[in-house]
C-alpha cells in the first residue's frame, strides 16, 4: 500500500470509532472546539502532500508551537541551552510542580510547561519584540504568510493559567528566568495560541525530517545534528508521561498539544 491508501484506510477507522478524551477545557476557549472535527495530512521529503477530513481547518495548536521555540532558542545559544534546561523524560504531567523543587528550577526538558517558559525566557532576553521575530521564523518554515496567533486564545489562557502563573513564578525564585514572569507569560501564552491547520502542520515541520533544511526554499533551519537532536527530544519527551507509550505504539519523534492535534516526523521519509 501507498501513504494515501495507508492514511485512507487508517481514516476510515479511526472515524468510526467512539469518541473518547476530552476538551481542554481548563483554557475555557477551548471548550467550545466541535469534537467531531477530525483532519489528518501528510507531506513527503519528495514533495507528495495529501489530506483528508478537516485538514484545512486552523486549530489552535498549543504546545506542539513549543518545538518552534525551542528550535530558536537552540539557534540562539546552541549547547549552552543545555544549562538552562535538561533532556531527560520527566514521567510527569506538562504541568506538574513537584519536580521543579527537586531539580532546583531546571526543568527536566523543554516540552514541558517549565521548561518551555524558560525557552520563553531566553527568547526575550536575546530580542526586543520576541513575538514579531517568532511569527516571521514560522512563516518562513512553509512560506504561508497568512499564519498567525490567536488573542481570542491567549487571553483566554491568560485569565486562567494559574498554574503556569505558579510554575514561572517559582523557577524565578529559583534564579533560572532571567525576565519578569508576566512578560514571559504573556509570550508563552502566545506561543501557545498558534493556530495552524493539518496541511499546515506537516508542511512546518518538514525541515525536521530533511536533516534541518525546508524543502520549498532549501534552507539549513538548523545544522543535521541539532536538528536530529529536536528529534530525540520529541521522541523521548514530546508526549511528557505519554512519551513511552507513543514510542511503544508509533515509533516516530513527535509532539502533542492540548488542542487536539498530534505531529508526527519520520526522519528522511515525511512529516504527518
Ligand atoms: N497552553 C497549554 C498550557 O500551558 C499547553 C499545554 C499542552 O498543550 N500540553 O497548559
Amino acid at each position: 500500500m501507498n501513504h494515501k491508501e495507508i492514511i485512507e484506510k487508517v481514516f476510515e477507522k479511526i472515524n468510526n470509532i467512539e469518541q473518547k478524551g476530552a476538551l481542554a477545557a481548563y483554557i475555557p476557549e477551548l471548550a467550545n472546539v466541535d469534537v467531531e472535527k477530525f483532519g489528518v495530512h501528510i507531506s513527503t521529503i519528495s514533495g507528495f502532500n495529501f489530506g483528508m477530513g478537516d485538514y484545512k481547518e486552523n486549530f489552535s495548536i498549543q504546545s506542539i508551537a513549543k518545538v518552534f521555540s525551542l528550535c530558536l532558542a537552540y539557534k540562539m545559544l546552541g549547547g549552552e541551552l543545555w544549562n538552562r534546561v535538561g533532556v531527560e523524560p520527566s514521567g510527569t504531567a506538562f504541568n506538574s510542580l513537584t519536580q521543579l523543587e527537586k531539580d532546583k528550577g531546571i526543568p527536566r526538558n523543554p516540552f514541558i510547561n517549565a521548561g518551555a517558559l524558560v525557552i520563553s525566557d531566553v527568547l526575550l532576553s536575546t530580542w526586543a519584540t520576541p513575538k514579531e521575530e517568532l511569527l516571521a521564523f514560522i512563516r518562513s518554515l512553509s512560506n504561508n504568510q497568512t499564519l498567525n496567533y490567536s488573542a481570542r486564545i491567549s487571553a483566554s489562557e491568560k485569565s486562567s493559567g494559574y498554574r503556569n502563573v505558579a510554575l514561572c513564578n517559582f523557577v524565578k525564585s529559583l534564579g533560572n528566568i532571567e525576565n519578569e514572569p508576566d512578560n514571559v507569560l504573556d509570550f508563552y501564552f502566545d506561543l501557545c495560541s498558534l493556530e495552524v491547520s493539518c496541511q499546515d502542520l506537516s508542511q512546518l515541520f518538514l525541515f525536521l525530517a530533511n536533516e534541518g533544511k525546508t524543502i520549498h526554499d532549501n534552507k539549513q533551519i538548523l545544522t543535521k545534528s541539532r536538528s536530529k537532536r529536536i528529534n530525540a527530544l520529541m521522541q523521548t519527551c514530546g508526549f511528557y508521561d505519554e512519551s513511552g507509550e507513543f514510542a511503544f505504539r508509533v515509533g516516530l519523534p513527535g509532539k502533542s498539544g492540548v488542542g487536539g492535534g498530534i505531529v508526527a516526523i519520520h526522519p528522511d521519509k515525511y512529516c504527518i
